[in-house]
């Protein structure tokens, strides 16, 4: 027994090792790769009960010249824990704001745009004038950005959660609850955020059909959200069914692989602008 938690040891290391290794690797090339425009975003369409389209989501991807496209969920984890997720947050602001003004001004009828946001962004004290300088520099109006801040960012420390999204709140931007049910919300909370949607989490809607606890948590949301005033969005709706039973009980919105996948800047605006003329 002993050798065998010896030679599980070594063999924990070692990955341990190329862990690291890798991590180091990935953090190192994306020092470069804001300066050598290997960043872009892409944006998924949002749609009301209606099929209109309500907004886009702007997602971050990373397509390195040799390793190719490198998740989000692989390289924003070191982007935060470096704190490289500031610039980069701040140039994806940047470049979503000054996308939809751009679309609008080529003939798109206006629509929001929801930018991510990460905790470390969050807590900077200079994050609204960051958002502020967006706006001002890009021409869109306020309503039209939404920050989207995960449950857990704002459990952090709630009660500064509070100031900075009622100082967002009165510049008139928007704010959704992203990735709701899969952190530790406190109820009492929530009915103190100025939020306008709160986002349900792919993870409940994947087997929303057959499990019944994700469609309880997914149903109890809307009701909860609903009685606080809220909007719900549904994110990763990949099926008729999962539409289906989201919109029937009452779900405002909705965003998935069935409607469509993110698209490039290039395609949103002529998706965007094709569904416009219907
Ligand atoms: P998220 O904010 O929960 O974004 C939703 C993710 O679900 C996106 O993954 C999207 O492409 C994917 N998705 C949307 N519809 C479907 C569907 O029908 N089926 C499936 N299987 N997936 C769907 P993506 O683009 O890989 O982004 C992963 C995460 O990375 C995001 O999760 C977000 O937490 C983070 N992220 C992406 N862009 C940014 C950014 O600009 N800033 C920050 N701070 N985080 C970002
Ligand atoms: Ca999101
Ligand atoms: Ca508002
Ligand atoms: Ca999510």
């Amino acid at each position: 027994a002993k050798s065998a938690g010896r030679n599980n040891y070594q063999f924990f290391a070692a990955d341990m090792n190329q862990q690291a290794t890798e991590r180091l690797d990935i953090e190192r090339k994306l020092r470069h790769a804001i300066g050598r425009n290997e960043l872009a975003l892409v944006y998924q369409p949002q749609f009301g009960a209606d099929n209109r389209a309500t907004g886009v989501e702007a997602l971050l991807r990373w397509h390195h010249p040799v390793d190719g496209m490198i998740s989000p969920d692989r390289f924003i984890p070191i982007a935060e824990e470096t704190g490289m997720i500031v610039e980069i947050g701040d140039w994806v602001m940047l470049t979503a704001c000054r996308d939809m003004k751009h679309w609008i001004d080529s003939g798109l009828v206006p629509l929001r745009v929801a930018v991510n946001v990460s905790a470390r962004q969050l807590r900077r004290r200079d994050f609204c004038e960051t958002v502020a300088g967006a706006l001002a520099e890009s021409g869109l109006p306020a309503e039209l950005l939404e920050l989207e801040i995960t449950e857990s960012s704002v459990m952090e420390n709630p009660q500064e959660a509070i100031h900075i999204l009622e100082r967002l709140g009165r510049m008139g931007v928007s704010l959704a609850i992203d990735d709701f049910g899969t952190g530790y919300s406190s109820l009492a909370y929530l009915k103190l955020f100025p939020i306008d949607h709160l986002k349900i989490d792919r993870s409940f809607v994947r087997d929303i059909e057959h499990d019944l606890n994700d469609r309880a948590i997914a149903f109890g949301t809307i009701a909860l959200a609903h009685s606080l005033g809220l909007n719900v969005i549904a994110e990763g709706v990949e099926t008729e069914d999962q539409l289906e039973l989201l919109r029937s009980n009452g779900c405002d919105e909705v965003q998935g692989f069935l409607f469509s996948k993110p698209l490039s800047s290039a395609a949103a605006f002529a998706f965007l602008h094709a569904i416009d003329r219907q």
